[in-house]
């Protein structure tokens, strides 16, 4: 099989210049505030896998990038906006992930009981809608993240008019939060619940709103500036470890195109315009191909040996290296995943996942156990213990 032009983007990419072709300047009508190019980023390239996975399989969990300031992560974010795919989203009134696609997979049976009338009656049960990059403020206050009264028609008309938050905004988009890590934990909560569970209720008095927010959740954070709770940490499906660059060429070549990028970023857009219009291209053809993406018994079987031998508790360090493999084998082209696509991105959805002090609770939770099963099976009817 040929190799995949995605994958084969992302490997050369880095150094960037091999792959600039000749771009016309004039005719591509950027505008102000272009993002940094994806493909001009140096090196970083488990970051640029994992940000690539993540936008290609929603159902990975999104991503955490774990690093030092000045190490191009919310660049790296941002740059994904010209990268963004137009995605199938579902139009299921109880949140299912009803689609036509399953209907034709599975049958009537693979959709809720709205969704299957509607599709008798040929109405839409799904619609296509670009993806787009919503970014929290720094400081956000929880009123701003679920909404909040409008305060200005409050004060003006006397009327309570409930304002969307930014999840409701984020809704089917991705969903950046940069310092994650230095977030109010009511905020964050708020977030990860909605993450959690694809929508979220705001009450206020007698008004009691539910909004849809199913996003693709990124988040960066700086570990010298405080930890995330291990909860918190396990909610981001892959973990990216952010270094500087380590070979002196590339860190001076990073500076030149940051330097490039700042005296004219037009024309450093200009240059990557062709191959970054070839990336969104091939990751749009990643997104429509993995619903086709199946798990071959061998990958299976490695994922599923190597989550145990690690002794990881959570669930979901499962569902991100399943997913994120799946992604992986749509970004090469392929509908089989391989214990190839497991062992390239095992190391993102595992790595933090392991919890000594769980580990420390269950053997004594073992060993109390113990003492309770003999207690329990050697004392009889009448009370008396006895050793036999
Ligand atoms: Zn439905």
């Amino acid at each position: 099989m040929s190799e995949s032009t995605l994958l084969k983007i992302l490997r050369d990419a880095s150094p960037a210049r091999k792959i600039i072709e000749h771009a016309n300047q004039h005719d591509m009508g950027l505008a102000d505030g272009e993002p940094f190019p994806f493909l001009a980023l140096i090196g970083q390239e488990e970051m640029k896998l994992a940000l690539i996975l993540s936008i290609v399989n929603p159902e990975i969990g999104g991503v955490l990038l774990i690093g030092a300031r000045g190490t191009a992560k919310t660049t790296a974010v941002r740059s994904l906006i010209d990268l963004l795919p137009v995605v199938t989203r579902s139009l299921c009134e109880n949140r299912f992930n009803c689609t036509e696609q399953a209907i034709e997979k599975d049958g009537l049976g693979a959709v809720c009981k709205a969704c299957a009338t509607k599709f008798g009656y040929q109405e839409a049960l799904t619609r296509q809608d670009k993806m787009r990059l919503v970014e929290l403020p720094l400081n956000a206050r929880l009123d701003d993240v679920v909404g909040g009264i409008n305060e200005r028609i409050l004060t003006e008309k006397g009327k309570v008019r409930l304002d969307k938050g930014l999840l409701a905004q984020a809704d089917n988009h991705l969903l950046y939060i940069d310092e994650v890590n230095l977030l109010d934990d009511v905020v964050l909560d708020a977030i990860l619940d909605a993450s959690a569970q694809g929508y979220y209720t705001v009450r206020r008095g007698p008004n009691n709103l539910t909004y849809r927010s199913k996003f693709v959740l990124a988040g960066s954070m700086n570990p010298e500036e405080g930890t995330l709770r291990p909860q918190i940490m396990d909610r981001f499906g892959l973990r990216v470890v952010v270094r500087g660059l380590n070979d002196p060429a590339d860190r001076f070549e990073a500076y030149e195109q940051s330097l490039r990028f700042r005296k004219d970023a037009e024309s450093l857009s200009a240059e990557f315009a062709e191959a970054t219009l070839a990336l969104a291209g091939e990751i749009q053809k990643a997104v429509d191909l993995l619903p086709q993406v199946e798990i071959s018994a061998e990958a299976k079987a490695l994922g599923l040996d190597i989550v145990r031998q690690a002794k990881i508790e959570s669930g979901r360090a499962e569902i991100a290296m399943f997913e994120a493999a799946r992604a992986h084998a749509a970004a090469d082209g392929r509908t089989t995943v391989t214990a190839e696509d497991i062992r390239t991105v095992a190391l993102l959805a595992l790595r933090q996942r392991q919890s000594p002090k769980l580990a420390e609770f269950f053997a004594m939770q073992a060993a109390e156990d113990k003492t309770l099963a003999s207690l329990i099976s050697d004392t009889d009817e009448s009370g008396e213990k006895h050793d036999d």
